[in-house]
């Protein structure tokens, strides 16, 4: 944060606590004379707002995000290689490299999950007809019927663990998910489609994103895909992920997250 921009910076976090009870803890500032910049930017804060706004957008406003997230203190931190981390009324992002509206509403995603003992992911599972069974995926790669190697997986096209319990939770997705890989499980599968939903065919920070997740299924086979720039056998697996016509709003993905925002689903308790 530039010391210009220090003014700019105190009006957004007071807007962001009023509006979305959203605290973002500040790492720069006046460092005994001298000016601290930390690691966030302004264009950073500008953009943590735009994807809280498109979140409150879909949940009825600001009343219904801070109903459904219960405030979230936001900070950066040295998390490794991960873009973003999240857990009930924190999320964080990393102070290596900048973040996008994506990350922001994935994020934002797990926290509210985690806001319900994560219990909305459990019922995305079942209402998408999922299961986790990590004996039964444990089986199903040590009988080579995985795309995966037996305990990872391989970075060649075809065998990124891509398909249903081919991955380290042994979770097998029901539906089309927009994409799987290793590290996809039940949890993953909220937070993607909760940024599916938002991002899906509004013209907003997301709507690019969204659209290349399914329109890479239309790539040939051992072609470089535009967003993750990984080289896989697309055609192959657009029967697992590439939605009716295209259209993701015909996936149980896209239809859950509808009934959840519009009160339709009971959550346990
Ligand atoms: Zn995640």
């Amino acid at each position: 944060m530039e010391q210009a921009d220090y003014p700019y910076a105190r009006t957004k976090l007071a807007q962001l606590k009023a509006d979305y009870q959203v605290d973002v803890l500040a790492d720069w500032g006046d460092d005994g004379g001298n000016w601290s910049p930390g690691s966030w930017t302004k264009a950073e804060l500008d953009r943590l707002e735009n994807a809280i706004c498109l979140m409150a957008g879909v949940m009825g406003g600001n009343e219904g995000f801070v109903r459904n997230l219960g405030g979230v203190t936001v900070r950066k931190a040295d998390i490794g290689h991960h873009a973003g981390e999240a857990l009930s009324h924190r999320v964080s992002f990393s102070t290596k490299r900048t973040f996008s509206a994506w990350t922001v509403v994935h994020e934002f995603g797990h926290a509210w999950d985690a806001n319900h003992g994560w219990r909305l992911s459990r019922l995305l599972e079942k209402y998408t007809g999922g299961f986790t069974s990590p004996p039964l995926s444990l089986l199903k790669r040590l009988l080579r019927l995985s795309d995966s190697g037996v305990f990872n997986s391989e970075k060649k096209p075809g065998r990124y663990g891509r398909r249903a319990g081919c991955n380290q939770a042994g979770y097998f997705y029901g539906d089309r998910p927009s994409g799987s890989n290793w590290n996809f499980n039940r949890v993953e599968d909220f937070a993607e489609s909760v940024a599916m939903y938002i991002g899906w065919e509004r013209g907003n920070d997301l709507s690019d994103h969204a659209h290349k997740r399914i329109t890479r299924y239309q790539l040939q086979n051992l072609v470089e895909d535009p967003l993750f720039h990984v080289i896989d056998n697309w055609t192959d697996y657009a029967s697992c992920f590439y939605p009716e016509n295209g259209d993701y709003t015909k996936t149980k993905r896209w239809q859950f997250v509808d009934d959840l925002l519009n009160g339709k689903l009971k959550i346990p308790g």
